[in-house]
Parts: structure tokens; sequence; C-alpha cells
């Protein structure tokens, strides 16, 4: 299992650098899933050990991040980021720390990371070293910042945005005075970058609890300093995350009064995820005002129809038809066509039937064949179809 060779290539690590006099853990987001039985993202490394002594320990590294004092380990089982003890200087601008100083104690480094679940560390022999309460907050299923709330989100408004979404990851409660300080920060967040905003939703969209974090970025008053013009939260109750975040987008989008992918330039999401959403959004609006044609089972692929049909339904918009997410299937499956390159006549025969130069009349006379085939009243077959042409045309289309 890969999750594995992460957890024994770190503490190969651990025990390499130890062996040479050094100092190392493990620590953030690997330590706080571990206890929650939870498969960790990645199993970072911390130790005293300045960049260069680590790069002198072992045979294969890659320098990553050495400026924030990260080497990347090569190890055979699976590469290892190892990062030096550190403190952060001054924050001028909210978001990044002016500079880093490599520290030699493992209690400072904890101390300047952002949530009491995320500033544990475990020793190479698995103890675990809980300076601020982690373990406590974990098992009451709360999000604490280190510190003073205020402060912590003073110097990086990310911070704000990663309370909110570690809560609807684990369905943690964020504790009162960190709230508060949220609600206070709130006006911060202008200073975080649109990609790194853009990313935190996109967590938010696939996690457990969407509701919560929609919920959360609400009562804060976040949603006041979102990138772009004011931007509707709307409810999210009903709302069931997915595996891609797109879903969660598509479903920000029908929130919005213009019901539009405006949202979307504004947080720099890809071309990719705009057009899935365009598409969702526009099978949304078809279904809800005249319902679904066979052209539209036609046009959408069947992910588009599907989610389109499930927020009329979140949205209380529900249609007569389909009435299940199987007579979807069914109905796209039921087509006559299911691609346009199933077509089996071209440009060139119709050139060829009506001794006529090519022009728009092609695009359009062809598109005419696929609603007839669609509809069931031509069948895909070449010679049936040119009856058909020369009849339309004679008949002076
Ligand atoms: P995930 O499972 O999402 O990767 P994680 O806890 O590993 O969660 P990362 O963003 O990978 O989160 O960061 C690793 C660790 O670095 C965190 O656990 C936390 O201790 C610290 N950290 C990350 N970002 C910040 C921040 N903005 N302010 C303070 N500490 C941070
Ligand atoms: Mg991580």
């Amino acid at each position: 299992m890969i999750k594995q060779n992460a957890w024994e290539a770190a503490f190969d690590v651990i025990s390499l650098l130890e062996e040479n006099g050094y100092e190392a853990v493990i620590v953030g987001g690997a330590v706080r899933d571990s206890l929650r039985g939870h498969p960790a993202n990645d199993v970072d490394v911390a130790t005293n050990a300045v960049p260069e002594e680590v790069k002198a320990v072992f045979i294969h590294t890659a320098d990553v991040g050495i400026s924030h004092g990260t080497v990347l380990v090569i190890h055979p089982l699976s590469p290892v980021e190892v990062t030096t003890y550190r403190t952060e200087g001054t924050y001028q601008d909210h978001r990044r720390p002016d500079e880093v100083h490599f520290v030699s104690s493992l209690a400072e480094d904890l101390k300047r990371r952002d949530f009491t679940i995320n500033a544990m560390a475990m020793s190479g022999n698995q103890e675990i070293i809980d300076l601020f309460g982690g373990k406590e907050d974990l098992q009451n299923g709360v999000i604490r910042a280190v510190g003073e709330p205020i402060e912590r989100f003073k110097e990086d408004a990310l911070r704000m945005l990663r309370a909110i979404r570690f809560s609807a990851q684990l369905g943690f409660q964020i504790e009162d005075s960190t709230f508060e300080g949220i609600s206070k920060q709130a006006k911060d967040l202008h200073f975080i970058a649109k990609e790194r905003i853009k990313a935190e939703f996109d967590k938010i969209f696939v996690s457990e609890h969407p509701e919560k974090a929609m919920q959360n970025i609400k009562q804060s008053g976040l949603d006041e300093f979102l990138p772009g013009e004011y931007i509707q939260i709307g409810s999210w109750e009903n709302f069931e995350a997915g595996m891609e975040s797109w879903k969660g987008w598509a479903f920000f989008c029908l929130l919005q009064p213009q019901q539009d992918v405006k949202i979307m330039h504004t947080f720099k999401c890809s071309n990719n995820e705009k057009k899935i959403v365009k598409d969702i959004i526009e099978a949304y609006q078809s279904l809800i005002s005249q319902g679904w044609t066979k052209r539209h089972y036609f046009e959408f692929d069947l992910e588009v129809l599907k989610t389109a049909y499930v927020f009329a339904d979140y949205l209380e918009n529900i249609p007569t038809q389909p009435k299940s997410v199987e007579e979807i299937e069914q109905n796209k499956a039921n087509l006559a066509i299911q691609k346009k390159t199933d077509l089996v006549v071209s440009g060139h025969d119709l050139i060829k039937w009506s001794g006529k130069k090519g022009g728009s009349w092609l695009k359009e006379t062809l598109e005419k064949i696929l609603t007839e085939i669609l509809e069931n009243r031509l069948s895909n077959d070449q010679q049936h179809i040119k009856e058909w042409f020369l009849s339309e045309r004679d008949s002076g289309i």
C-alpha cells in the first residue's frame, strides 16, 4: 500500500537522521490523520538539521523548497519532505512571512502551526508530542488556533479559510474564540491570491460537510470578502459532495442570481472546469423550463445530465420527466445515434447528391438529418438518408 510505504519511508528517514546525531519527527497532517485512524495525504518530517546537513546525510535528495528549509529525500519506498524546524519572521502582507528562521527547538516549530490538531508531532518510536492540547481537540472535534486567533489570522489570512475547510473535511466545530477571530479578520481575505482561495473551495466541495463550510463562511462574514463582486452563498444543506470539485462549482454558480460561470472566472477556475459547469447550467435550465428533448440527451454527457437532474431536485425544481437517474441512463442509451461521428453521411455526400457547392447549407442540413435520426423519423442509413435528402430538396429545402 502506498500510504504504508510513505510511513515506512518517513520512519527510515528519521532513523538515519538520528543515527547522524540529529533530532527528527513526523509533523502536521500525518500525525492528525493517524490519530483519527485515517490514511494521511503526505507524511512530512521535521528536523533540527539544516538543509545542507540533511543533504549530507542522504545520497538522493532534491531541492524542492530550500529557501523555506525543505529538502526532498528520495527514499526507494516513497519520497519524503524533510523540513528544518523554523519560525516565521514578520508578516507584512498577511499571507507569507517575510523570512523564515531556522531554529533548533521543535516547540518553536510547532508554535507557528495553524491549529492545535495540526501542531502535534510523532517521534521515531511513535510517541506523540502534543504541546497545545491537539489530541483533546481531535477527540472533541474542535478546530482551535494555536495561540491568539486574531494574531494568527492577521499573520496569514488564508488560515481563516483553512479552519473552515478542516471543519468541512473532519466535521469539526470551530472553537468560539477562533471563530470570532475569523469574523474580526474576515476583511484580510482580500490579501490572499485567488488561486489559493480556489484551492480551499475545491477541497470544501469534495469534503464530507460542504454545508458546514458554506454556513461558516456566511456566518463569519467571510463571504463579503471573497474575490469578485458580492457572492451569494445560499443553502448547501442538500448538496452532496462528489469526487470532483466541478460539481461544487456548478452548484455554486446555480445559486447565484444570474446563474452563469462568472464567479469561476473570478476564482480562476480552469477552462475545462468552466466548460463542464456551463454545460450543467444549460442542461439544468432547459430541464426546468421545457424539459429535455432527445437533442439534449444527445448533446450533453451522461454525467452532465445526471448532475443537472440531481441539482434540479436539490433546488426543488423537480421535473416531471425524467423520473429517475436510471431513466436518464436509459434515455441516453436508447438514442438512435450516440455521437456525430456515427452519422453515416458527410458533407461530401450531400455535395455529390445535390451537385451544389459547399456552404452554410451543409452544416444546417447535416444538423437537420441528425434531428430526424434522433427523433426516429429517419434511420442512420446512407440510402435512406439520400432518399430523404432528395425529396426534401425537391420540396424546396
Ligand atoms: P492535508 O491533509 O490537507 O494535506 P495538512 O495538515 O497536511 O492537511 P498542509 O497544507 O499539507 O496541511 O500543511 C502541513 C502542515 O503545515 C499543517 O498540518 C500545519 O501544521 C502547517 N501549515 C500549513 N499551512 C499553514 C499555515 N497557513 N499556517 C500555519 N501552519 C500551516
Ligand atoms: Mg499535507
